[in-house]
């Protein structure tokens, strides 16, 4: 996905990337978890499990983020935010506060949800933590059975609770999800039809990938992933 653009395109496409939306509700669930809620025109906007928007961080430079909860009615929408210190978005949204204008595009990428399937297992990080959310009534609604795994540090253990997640396991950030042998043995896999359920993986790159790698010699289930960020690698 671009994450940047050259200011000529930028100044070309000017009115188009112009605020859209308007801070109005923040709240920290953590010192490093920043919840948002927008308020705009999103009557057209179309919300897909999986689907991120781009939220413009200055000038030249675009971030995914992903809509936690949505209502169309009332115009408003919620973003959680990772705030990790060094990028520029992450500059950004600490920085925002309420009234501030920003322009946020309409959600696109991959769909994550397949309604059909029973048993759900969804693992990222704290970058996943609005996936989970926007996942959470579908999975409630339609009955299936699910776990999130979520690889966190310690100060934001508390945070899923806070967003009302339930059937949570949280593990601290310490190489676990990066360790082929303890992903292998972890005890959910004797518990899941593993011919069957579905795997949403999210979140750090190379946690994804290990998982990934782990699942795909263990389940002929549906793997639906994404890396949403990877260190030392800008905007992916
Ligand atoms: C489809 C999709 C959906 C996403 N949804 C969300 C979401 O809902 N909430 C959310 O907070 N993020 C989300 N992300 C991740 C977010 O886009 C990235 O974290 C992005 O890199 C942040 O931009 P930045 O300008 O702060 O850092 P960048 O300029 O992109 O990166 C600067 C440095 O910070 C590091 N870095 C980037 N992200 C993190 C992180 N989370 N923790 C530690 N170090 C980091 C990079 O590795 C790099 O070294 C999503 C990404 C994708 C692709």
């Amino acid at each position: 996905m671009i994450s940047s653009i050259p200011k000529w395109v930028s100044n070309l496409f000017g009115n188009t990337l112009r605020p859209n939306v308007k801070i109005v509700e923040i709240s920290y669930l953590s010192p490093q978890i920043k919840k948002i809620r927008f308020q705009g025109d999103i009557s057209k906007w179309s919300f897909q499990i999986g689907f991120a928007s781009v939220v413009r961080v200055s000038e030249t430079e675009f971030r995914n983020y992903t809509i936690a909860y949505h209502d169309k009615e009332n115009g408003i929408f919620d973003i959680v935010f990772h705030i990790h210190g060094s990028g520029i978005g992450s500059q950004l949204i600490n920085s925002l506060k309420t009234n501030d204008e920003l322009f946020i595009s309409p959600p696109r990428g991959k769909k994550f949800y397949e309604p059909s399937i029973k048993q759900q297992f969804i693992v990222g990080d704290e970058t996943s933590l609005g996936l989970a959310c926007s996942f959470l009534s579908f999975l409630r609604q339609g009955q299936h059975q699910f776990q999130f795994y979520f690889e966190l540090d310690e100060e934001n253990r508390n945070v899923p609770e806070l967003l009302g997640l339930e059937n949570c396991t949280i593990f601290f950030k310490n190489g676990s999800f990066r360790n082929k042998e303890w992903i292998s043995n972890l005890p959910i896999f004797q518990t899941l039809d593993l011919a069957t359920a579905s795997f949403v993986l999210s979140g750090n790159v190379k946690s994804v990938q290990t998982f990934r790698q782990i699942l795909k010699n263990k389940t002929a289930g549906k793997i639906f992933s994404q890396g949403y960020w990877l260190e030392g690698k800008k905007g992916l």
